[in-house]
Formats: C-alpha cells, sequence, structure tokens
C-alpha cells in the first residue's frame, strides 16, 4: 500500500519506527466492500465520522477483524451508539459528552479508549476545545475522573492548505500541550496524538504524531 510506504519514508525522515504510527483509514462516504478490501491490503483500524453510517457498516462487517475509530463530531444524544461500536472516540470536546459517554460506556460495562479533540487552528467550522492549557487541563482531569472512559491522548484537525508546511506548527502545538500535561500528570498518561491526513499526515509524523487518519489517499475521493 503506497500510503505504509510513505509513513515509512516519513518515518526513516524523522527517526521513527514505523510501528510506533498506527494507520487509520477513514472510510466514510465509501462502501463496505471497500473497507474489506482495504483490511485484505493490512488496514487493522477504520475510521467513520457519522454514526449513522458507521452503525450500517458496521452491522454489515460485525466479524471482519478490525479496529473502529470515531472521529467526527459527536451529539450527546449519539453516544450510547457510540459506545457500543467505536473502539475509539477521538472527539471528546466536552465536560457534558464526557458525563454522557461514561453514563452509556458504564451501561455496557464497557472501558472506552477517548481522545479530547483541541482546535488549535483555531478555524471555527472545527470542532474541539480551544489551545490553551488551563482550559484542556480542566477537561483532561474531568475525563480522568470517568472510570469507564481511558484517555489516552490529544486528537486535532489542522486547517487545509496546499503547503503542508504551513500547519507543521498546528502539530508541533499539540504535541507540546500533550507534553506539558503528562509533565503536570507526573507520567505519560496521554501517550497518543491523532493527527495528520492525507493533505498532512508525513508532516504530522514528523512532529509526533502516533495516529494517523487517512481517507482520500487510501481511497479516492469522497462520494458525497
Ligand atoms: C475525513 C477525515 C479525515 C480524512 O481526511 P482525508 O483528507 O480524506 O485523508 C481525517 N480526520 C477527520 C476528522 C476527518 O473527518
Amino acid at each position: 500500500m503506497e500510503v505504509k510506504r510513505r509513513i515509512e519514508t516519513a518515518c526513516e525522515r524523522a527517526g521513527r519506527d514505523p510501528k510506533d504510527i498506527i494507520l487509520i483509514a477513514v472510510s466514510k462516504t465509501h462502501p463496505p466492500e471497500k473497507i474489506v478490501e482495504a483490511v485484505e491490503a493490512g488496514v487493522e483500524h477504520i475510521g467513520e465520522n457519522r454514526i449513522q453510517e458507521a452503525l450500517k457498516k458496521h452491522e454489515e462487517l460485525k466479524d471482519l477483524k478490525v479496529k473502529w475509530h470515531l472521529i467526527g463530531y459527536l451529539q450527546r444524544n449519539k453516544a450510547k451508539y457510540a459506545v457500543k461500536i467505536f473502539d475509539a472516540i477521538h472527539s471528546v470536546d466536552r465536560e457534558s459528552l464526557v458525563d454522557e459517554l461514561e453514563k452509556r460506556a458504564s451501561k455496557l460495562n464497557r472501558v472506552i479508549p477517548v481522545l479530547i479533540e483541541v482546535n488549535v487552528g483555531g478555524e471555527e467550522s472545527k470542532h474541539g476545545i480551544p489551545p490553551e492549557l488551563e482550559v484542556l487541563k480542566k477537561l483532561v482531569f474531568y475525563t480522568l475522573k470517568a472510570e469507564h472512559l481511558r484517555l489516552i491522548g490529544l486528537m486535532t484537525v489542522a486547517p487545509y492548505v496546499e503547503n503542508a508546511e504551513e500547519v507543521r506548527w498546528v502539530f508541533r502545538r499539540l504535541r507540546e500541550l500533550r507534553d506539558r500535561i503528562n509533565e503536570e500528570l507526573g507520567s505519560e498518561v496521554l501517550t497518543e496524538l491523532s493527527m495528520g491526513m492525507s493533505n498532512d499526515f508525513e508532516v504530522a509524523i514528523e512532529e509526533g504524531a502516533t495516529m494517523v487518519r487517512i481517507g482520500t489517499a487510501i481511497f479516492g475521493e469522497r462520494n458525497y
């Protein structure tokens, strides 16, 4: 797979081990058959951004050996479905959502890995909490208290730019925030940095990404 080769090349440049990067193939708008093909080509993680669409695909592909990641905005009233089918939720951005996810995960007796989404680029169209240490710290501590959620890291969606170098600072900032939080906690609680998409994943890897979310570079243009 071309994308895997590109990940390896970026890792070489950054002196990192490709095994430390989780490739999440973002299959939104693409049919279940495409997911099966990707898994046959070695993909082990799938990303979806809409609950309704994910539920349908998950139902059809229940027996497929693959991990499901929710990477899109989550409404509180959909939390009960999210905790049922997803192996990780990348879009936690408010206390009320933490409460609802905790309640629903506890009912299912599941512990769900979650990431906090940070709007580093500050675009109004994007979700996530502001990239301010105090604001982030508060949500981190709040999430850590939820017994059925396991906070594993931070996630961001960088602004779309032609030249990925222009958003290197976004990825660097997320890493710095992660490191600051770990310092505060006195241990490496937040291990993951979910950052980098088709257009900018190589730069994200150079800046420390541990999870890259790649759609179009794997599946082609979206079928909206
Ligand atoms: C769609 C999407 C991606 C993948 O985007 P591509 O540019 O197609 O790689 C990654 N992350 C999120 C949150 C998305 O919504």
